[in-house]
């Protein structure tokens, strides 16, 4: 089984993914677990009571706030409690805009090497850089672009490792992954009219010749898609 704990102050996104078609279905079955810790959870003393934040300015001056390390490392210490008792192998990825693109390869590499994944979820302006330090943490990304927070790059990351995982996907989509999958497919009717014009499903997918068909699968691999 393979471990994913989300270190976040929005634990219901987790949530509300995680519960939902091939990753709920993957946790049922019991190849995956989904866990989320919320630093503000994770607060010593005074801080625990007053306004609950877990961000703090950052040194040096700059705009936003920044997550202060010390709840971030408390919530990240508990969700890796289990692992380290039971020397389960662990990886604790810290999602960040300027780390390592993320992609399938890498995908396939940590569904097969460890057991329990962390990842850590900035908001703001990110997260103390001690904690990576800390944690020997990785810093991934999950494409060319900045977005609001670290959850929806976490939560793609974690479905397209799940994917990997043995058992997870079902027969037939296995088999889809092992073939040519085009971009661009059809299925019922055979001419759908929109706004008095009609669009064809194109002529080779109704031949039966496989090799044909696959043929022109390949072709719109390496077109990427586009048109007809
Ligand atoms: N100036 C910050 C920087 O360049 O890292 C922007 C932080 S961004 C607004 C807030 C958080 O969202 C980041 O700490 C990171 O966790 C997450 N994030 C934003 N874009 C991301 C991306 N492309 N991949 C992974 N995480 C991302």
């Amino acid at each position: 089984m393979l471990r994913f704990h989300f270190i976040t102050i929005f634990p219901d996104m987790i949530a509300a993914y995680a519960g939902e078609a091939l990753i709920a279905r993957a946790a049922k079955n019991k190849l995956i677990e989904v866990s989320a810790y919320n630093p503000r959870d994770f607060l010593k003393g005074k801080a625990k009571h007053a306004y609950r934040a877990v961000d703090d300015r950052p040194y040096g001056g700059g705009p936003g706030m920044v997550f202060m390390a010390d709840p971030v490392v408390r919530a990240t210490e508990q969700a890796l409690k289990g692992a380290v008792k039971s020397k389960r192998r662990t990886k604790v990825i810290m999602l960040s805009p300027q780390g390592k693109q993320f992609d399938n390869a890498y995908a396939t590499k940590i569904s097969k090497r460890y057991d329990d994944v962390v990842f850590i979820a900035g908001r703001y302006e990110g997260v103390d850089a001690r904690v990576k330090k800390i944690f020997k943490a990785e810093e991934v990304s999950g494409g060319p672009y900045v977005v609001t927070g670290g959850e929806l790059p976490a939560l793609m990351m974690m479905d397209a490792i799940t994917r990997q995982i043995p058992g997870v996907l079902g027969k037939i989509e296995s088999l889809e992954e092992s073939r040519a999958a085009s971009p661009e497919v059809y299925t019922r009717p055979e001419v759908y009219e929109y706004k008095g014009k009609k669009y064809r499903v194109p002529k080779v997918l109704l031949g039966g010749d496989h090799k044909k068909i696959e043929a022109w699968r390949v072709s719109k691999i390496k077109k990427g898609g586009e048109g007809t």
